[in-house]
């Protein structure tokens, strides 16, 4: 099998694939994916992610605190994720950020840790996975506030919007900053309406794909869980549809842009 995809974002280290994780890996082994990111979203699973991307050489690792997950932890946690992120195979802070999904949003502690976070990488050097839901202006209000993101300058470190939810405006505003942005199962959904407009809208250049997975199955599998990361590759059609690619070019262009983006040689 030719490896030619990288899902760029899912979690191995989630409890869904506790039970059946080696046969994941044999699955992804004998799919077209060459490359996983493996995304940290507590304490205890971004130690998990590092140990899994110590096992396996196309296993990479970031490590965060998920916004939705960050209600328990006490400052100290950032010492953690510090330790953690200077271990072998870990390539990004993430992912962090805003989500005001849920009721119990404590919009104060999330941006507590998002900002935390955000300096973490600038003082590490590190890029950083954004998690925004319901929370687009926030989230690139608080990215300039701490200087990452300036008008007519690079980044201060790499920017991934991982999972973009946002409209074709907000896309444009963010590649104008030099941000990447990923987009995940949703993309093949049929009441997607703004994705198309959004694919438009990133360049070549800047567009990374990914499952989320164990969530988020594309179609035509879409419901089925867990989602795994050879499934990336309906992600990466629907893409080239849009594009006007060819899937091979399309699985060339997003794994390339996140060997860029994560630094991975
Ligand atoms: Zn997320
Ligand atoms: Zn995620």
């Amino acid at each position: 099998m030719n490896k030619i995809l990288c899902d760029s974002h899912c979690h191995l280290n989630d409890p869904a694939f506790a039970d059946i994780y080696d046969g994941v890996l044999r699955e992804t082994e004998e799919s077209a994916v060459g490359l996983v990111v493996n995304i940290g979203f507590d304490l205890e699973n971004s130690a998990l992610a590092v140990r899994q991307a110590a096992e396996t050489d196309w296993i990479y690792a970031t490590v965060a605190i998920h916004p939705t997950e960050c209600y328990g932890y006490g400052p100290e946690a950032l010492d953690e994720i510090r330790r953690l992120a200077a271990s072998p195979k870990v390539v990004a802070i993430g992912e962090i950020g805003l989500d005001y999904h849920y009721d119990d949003t404590d919009k104060e502690k999330q941006e507590y840790w998002y900002r935390a976070q955000i300096r973490l990488a600038v003082e590490l050097g590190m890029p950083i996975c954004i998690h925004d839901r319901d929370a687009h202006d926030d989230c690139l209000r608080i990215l300039k506030e701490e200087g990452v993101l300036r008008a007519g300058k690079e980044p201060r470190i790499p920017v991934l919007f991982h999972c973009f939810s946002g409209s074709p405006e907000f896309a444009r505003q963010l590649v104008k900053l030099g941000v990447y942005i990923s987009a995940a199962g949703p993309a093949t959904y049929k009441n997607s309406k703004k994705v198309p407009e959004v694919v438009k809208e990133v360049p070549d250049d800047r567009l990374l794909i990914e499952t989320d997975a164990p969530f988020l199955t594309p179609a035509p599998f879409r419901g089925q869980f867990p989602n795994t990361p050879k499934m990336v590759e309906y992600t990466c059609r629907k893409i080239a549809e849009l594009k006007g690619l060819s899937y091979e070019e399309t699985a060339a262009l997003t794994y390339a842009n996140a060997k860029r983006f994560y630094r991975i040689p």
